[in-house]
């Protein structure tokens, strides 16, 4: 029987494969994609997820990252800008993550590619992992990694903004507009949701936006529906993407994001990591470094002899402050009464972006 079996090969599971095998642990982890992939992801890799990266051995500046230094914040009437109160990357989920999953691979990690799990079920005092094109898995020790969706058999709360759907598209910017956008980091405001622009490692530009589910089925699902409602409510949007050209034949799309959700429970070794542990609402780009640190917490918690229970409850006494406040800030992003004080407050007091920035972050002390 495997000791410890990882369902995941993002962040997360890579963040423990990395740190179990470096104590000499025989680890198997279990990735359903067998290529590189694009995720639904802003990309904006913030202070917390660029420590994390350190410490697990990767560079992200010699993978090419961008430095992002400024925000800037626009609605349908201005454009506030400042700058970003800590330091800041861009760097796409396709080269991080198979980067780490090569780090996992060199650390001596058994890692099973093209490998899907159907079902999680407890199975005495351990797991059995039913998989879809081999023999079941039995197991003492699971680390869930598995990102947004559940595993079959182990389902979740829902989370307090659940209403909303997420999309990333890249597109190849006019150079003045690209131009323009190095180096900062662009929250763009629209009716039913809000959108993140900024560059990435070569050069193109990468939208990754929410919106209401309401908004999208009344739009009839379409993204260039979407596209043009975002541009209408947000004059600085259109500006950006005139002459621009999509890269994708269309946006990458996820539905039914628990944001606001915290674990703070656990079965008896079950370890649950990343958005299986917590999610956090996009806009404040630290989704990513929550789940390295999630990662890393969870197996030196197990190193140490600590339980999954152990782990889960400090987990969530780590985060659950800092979650809640995005999550109400991020359902007032998307409530047209709110949306219109909120841009108005940062207009009159431009700190309060580097405020909320700063509260809605891992809080330092509790990075490993
Ligand atoms: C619109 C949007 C924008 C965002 N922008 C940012 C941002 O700018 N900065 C930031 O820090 N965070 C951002 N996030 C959050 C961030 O993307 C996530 O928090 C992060 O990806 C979580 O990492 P993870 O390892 O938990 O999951 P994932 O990265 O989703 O990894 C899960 C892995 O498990 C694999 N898997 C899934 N199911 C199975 C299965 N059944 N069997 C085997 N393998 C399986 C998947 O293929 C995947 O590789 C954003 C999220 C959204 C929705």
């Amino acid at each position: 029987m495997a000791e410890i079996v990882i369902i995941g090969g993002g962040l997360a599971g890579s963040a423990a494969a990395i740190t179990l095998a470096h104590a000499g642990r025989q680890v198997t982890l279990l990735e359903r994609e067998t290529q590189p992939q694009h995720k639904v992801c802003g990309e904006f890799l913030s202070q917390e997820a660029l420590q994390s990266l350190q410490a697990l051995g990767i560079d992200a500046a010699g993978l090419g990252a961008r430095n992002i230094t400024g925000v800037r914040l626009a609605d349908a009437r201005r454009v506030k800008a400042s700058r970003l109160p800590f330091q800041a990357m861009s760097l796409t989920r396709r080269l991080l993550d198979e980067a780490l999953l090569q780090e996992v691979v060199r650390c001596g990690v058994h890692v099973s590619r093209g490998t899907r799990v159907l079902q999680l079920k407890r199975h005495g005092d351990g797991w059995t992992i039913h998989l879809d094109s081999q023999p079941s898995l039995d197991v003492e020790t699971v680390f869930a990694a598995s990102g947004k969706h559940d595993l079959t058999g182990r389902s979740r709360p829902q989370g307090v903004q659940r209403d909303m759907v997420g999309f990333k598209m890249y597109f190849d910017l006019d150079p003045r507009q690209a131009a323009e956008l190095g180096g900062y980091i662009e929250l763009l405001l629209f009716r039913g949701g809000y959108a993140g622009l900024q560059l990435v490692e070569d050069g193109s530009a990468n939208l990754g936006w929410i919106m209401r589910k309401s908004q999208l089925q009344s739009l009839g699902g379409y993204w260039q529906n979407m596209l043009a409602v975002m541009k209408l409510d947000c004059p600085h949007l259109t500006a950006r993407l005139s002459n621009a050209t999509p890269l994708l034949q269309r946006p990458l799309a996820v539905s039914s994001i628990p944001y606001g959700y915290v674990r703070r429970d656990a079965e008896d070794g079950l370890w649950s990591l990343g958005d299986q542990a917590a999610v956090i609402p996009s806009f404040t780009g630290d989704g990513m470094a929550i789940a390295l640190h999630s990662g890393r917490l969870a197996a030196s918690m197990y190193l140490a002899g600590e339980t999954a229970q152990a782990y889960q409850r400090r987990l969530h006494a780590q985060l659950s402050r800092q979650v809640a406040l995005a999550t109400l800030v991020s359902r007032g992003m998307v409530s047209p009464a709110v949306r219109g004080i909120m841009a108005a407050t940062v207009r009159l007091r431009p700190k309060t972006m580097g405020m909320i920035a700063r509260w809605t972050r891992i809080p330092a002390d509790a990075l490993l």
